[in-house]
């Protein structure tokens, strides 16, 4: 007895948790600088902290008006119909549900190279096949709808991300509308907005209001600092937001993380402290590290550095952890997160020392 081939199917490698290097290199886990997961560095909104607390005396009940009422907040917001707004246990989760109610067994997905590994995951597991688009480092990972038309053959999902993770470079609208209207009326665009809050770009929301073919996806673990609840969604277009109800799980999104996921939207202190820590530190990071970095819409850096691997190992023996980029395509290159103003003068130093002897 044997699950189905899953030879094609990668294992997702996360950023390790602190606990698991704090313990392998002896340090206590607050003598580390965690930099790898593009978490939130200010923790999450006290706010929530609250509501998860106020919640747990009730979590022996189903939270059905939890979800209602997070989906009613998000959809006034956005200006969106509640349908539209699939709820799930994290961004990823909410992948899941949009291949799940996309995908017919063979159907192509095209994902971006170097990119997100979520993408191609989920599609595998619902039975897509995938192609990647390559994001040109001449370019600078520029992100054009020409650029992503060349490697387009009719496939029913393409996946953009903007700010893309890892390498920070963005989409425009314009762009995005472009490539909406060049691919087939039944792709669909989806447009990854992890990072968005951390961009000056106002995001693609109005896409979705406007057109039946682009769709929009959100979490609430990077600027909400809200990782470990597991919280996200995705906002599709009007013509098809009923098939959720068809596709989801029961009670997509735990308690505690609706409640959370409440507070923290009217928790504007934190957000705004959130984005100006985060926009800080991406600008003495491009400043200060000796290493090349690019441009960066997100709350994390990609720098140059010939061997992710070997700088991502002498970092951590001095204990700063950054992310090796290879599991995205990128094996010379690391992705440092926008850390507190004392975490990131820790990281630069750092990063400057061992970049340096390797020279
Ligand atoms: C972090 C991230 C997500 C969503 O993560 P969840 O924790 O599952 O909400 C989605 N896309 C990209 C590119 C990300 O970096």
């Amino acid at each position: 007895m044997r699950p189905r081939d899953l030879s094609d199917h990668a294992v997702y490698e996360a950023g390790r948790g602190i606990e698991e290097v704090a313990r392998e290199l002896g340090f206590e886990p607050g003598e580390l600088v965690k930099l790898s997961s593009n978490e939130n560095p200010l923790g999450p909104s006290p706010r929530a902290v609250e509501a998860i607390r106020e919640a747990a005396p009730s979590v022996n009940t189903y939270p059905k008006a939890d979800h209602a009422d997070l989906i009613a907040r998000l959809a006034d917001r956005h200006g969106v119909e509640p349908e539209q707004v699939w709820l799930a246990s994290g961004g990823d989760g909410a992948l899941d549900y949009l291949h799940r109610a996309l995908l017919e067994p063979g159907d192509g997905v095209l994902v971006p190279d170097p990119g997100f590994a979520y993408y191609p995951m989920s599609a595998r597991f619902h039975h897509g096949t995938v192609s990647p688009y390559a994001l040109s480092r001449e370019d600078d990972f520029a992100q054009t709808a020409e650029g992503i038309l060349e490697d387009y053959d009719g496939e029913r999902v393409v996946h953009v991300t903007s700010p893309h993770n890892p390498t920070g470079s963005e989409m425009s609208g314009e762009e995005v509308e472009a490539l909406a209207e060049a691919t087939d009326g039944e792709t669909l665009v989806l447009v990854d907005e992890a990072y968005v809050e951390f961009s000056d770009d106002p995001g693609k929301v109005d896409l979705v209001r406007e057109r039946d073919d682009v769709a929009v996806l959100r979490t609430f673990s990077k600027v909400y600092g809200l990782a470990g609840l597991r919280l996200g969604y995705i906002l599709v277009p009007e013509a098809w937001g009923d098939a959720y109800a068809r596709v989801n799980t029961p009670f997509a999104v735990n308690k505690p993380a609706l409640r959370a996921g409440i507070a923290a939207l009217d928790d504007d202190e934190h957000l705004e402290r959130t984005v100006e820590t985060a926009r800080w530190s991406r600008s003495y990071m491009h400043e200060h590290l000796d290493a090349p970095t690019w441009p960066s819409g997100g709350n994390f850096v990609l720098a140059d550095v010939d061997d992710g691997g070997a700088v991502f190992e002498a970092c951590k023996e001095r204990g700063v952890i950054v992310r090796d980029t290879s599991s995205f395509g990128l094996p010379d290159c690391v992705r440092i997160t926008a850390g507190t103003r004392e975490g990131t003068r820790r990281a630069v130093e750092v990063m400057n020392e061992v970049t340096g002897e390797r020279r």
